[in-house]
């Protein structure tokens, strides 16, 4: 990763913002990351088109972007709206339910173990399409994978968060959705200002600000008592930023979230290409997702993994190549941003 972000953005932007950004959010030193991270996570950007899109404000670039499209209620509402439809078609989704077992046989998946609460139960389908994280595919076979197909999902590994909000009797504290902080002294690595995502997010004459605070499951960060966690995040939001007074928080919530970004170690690519290969055997299972694919997607690379999988299954095949999303796009994202809805719709139309 060190000398990727070397070859893009230069010695002093490299050791000013990328490694101390990177080594905060991952836990881990630079020259222990793959440099794959830095072609997806920073994909088309480079010293030039900075210079470019701060002096002419040229948006050639995807991540650099002033505006997109997002749901007025938030996020969860794509999920939510799909549920409603399978629902209303006779389909079932089963909330707050584990996938714990994958039963299979003779190269096909039979059924999986579902754990709700206490209660476990066996569900059966002609097709499996799979978005838990694939370490947890791997280890819930039944029949157990061969040893070094377990080998490689041991050195599988995810950054895990604590995500603190606080209720903020402000409106747009900042003109930013988000805002990414590197320096090592400050817990967070980014804040995101949600009334500038939608303005019905927030209670009237309110902003809800979110902090990620990177951790390890286990480790003094992620066992911070809630009262702790939101003290140290308001803290250091208040002395180091000075936008807010302590009276304008009304007041914090957190969540801990697993398994947020997989963390892609140097040779990952060698325990990924193993073990996608190994399930490439069962031929009514397909992988999606960012941790069902163990790749750094943003929301539109996983819907359309799920698209694609989806239309394999209509067509009875495997037409679509959902190993390729996230990957051809590489190219097409440095072009400019109004060509890509033409050339994606060329490629996936039925
Ligand atoms: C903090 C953060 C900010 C992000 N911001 C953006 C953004 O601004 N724009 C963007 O495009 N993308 C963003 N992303 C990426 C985007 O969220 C992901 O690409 C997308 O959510 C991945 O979709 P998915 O279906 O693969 O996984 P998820 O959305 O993670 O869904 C997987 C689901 O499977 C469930 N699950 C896991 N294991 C099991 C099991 N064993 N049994 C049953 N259910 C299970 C999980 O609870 C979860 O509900 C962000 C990601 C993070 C972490």
């Amino acid at each position: 990763m060190e000398d990727g972000y070397i070859n893009q953005f230069g010695k002093t932007l490299y050791e000013t913002f990328f490694q101390r950004y990177s080594e905060k959010l991952w836990g881990i030193k630079c020259n222990r990351i793959s440099i794959d991270w830095v072609g997806q996570r920073t994909r088309g950007l480079n010293i030039i088109t900075i210079i470019k899109d701060t002096l002419f404000k040229k948006k050639d670039v995807v991540s650099l972007v002033d505006e997109f499209s997002y749901p007025k209620e938030g996020i969860g509402r794509i999920s939510e709206k799909l549920a409603d439809k399978i629902n209303r078609l006779g389909g079932q989704v089963l909330m707050e339910s584990e996938v714990i077992k994958i039963n299979h046989k003779n190269r096909h998946l039979e059924s999986v173990v579902v754990r709700k609460k206490t209660k476990e139960m066996e569900v059966t389908g002609d097709d499996y399409i799979s978005s838990i994280a694939l370490s947890d595919l791997i280890s819930g076979l039944q029949p157990k994978a061969n040893r070094n197909i377990l080998i490689n999902n041991s050195r599988l590994k995810y950054r895990d968060e604590l995500q603190v909000a606080l209720f903020v009797r402000r409106k747009h504290i900042t003109p930013d959705t988000w805002i990414y902080i590197h320096p090592k002294e400050i817990p967070f690595m980014r804040v995101m200002e949600m009334d500038n995502w939608s303005n019905i997010l927030s209670p009237k004459g309110a902003t809800t600000l979110v902090f990620e605070v990177p951790c390890n499951v286990g480790d003094r960060i992620w066992n911070l008592t809630d009262k702790e966690a939101i003290k140290i995040v308001s803290d250091s939001y208040l002395s180091e930023f000075n936008l807010i007074k302590r009276e304008d928080i009304i007041a914090g919530f957190v969540h801990r979230a697993e398994k947020e970004y997989p963390i892609y170690h140097l040779n990952y690519r060698s325990d990924i290409d193993n073990i996608k290969k190994f399930l490439k055997q069962f031929y009514n299972l397909q992988i999606i997702g960012r941790n069902g694919t163990f790749r750094y997607n943003n929301m539109d690379h996983s819907i359309e993994m799920g698209l694609y999988a989806a239309w394999n299954i209509c067509r009875k095949g495997r037409k679509y190549n959902i190993d390729a999303v996230n990957i051809e796009r590489e190219y097409l994202e440095e072009k400019r941003i109004e060509n890509i809805d033409d050339e994606l719709l060329e490629k996936t139309s039925d």
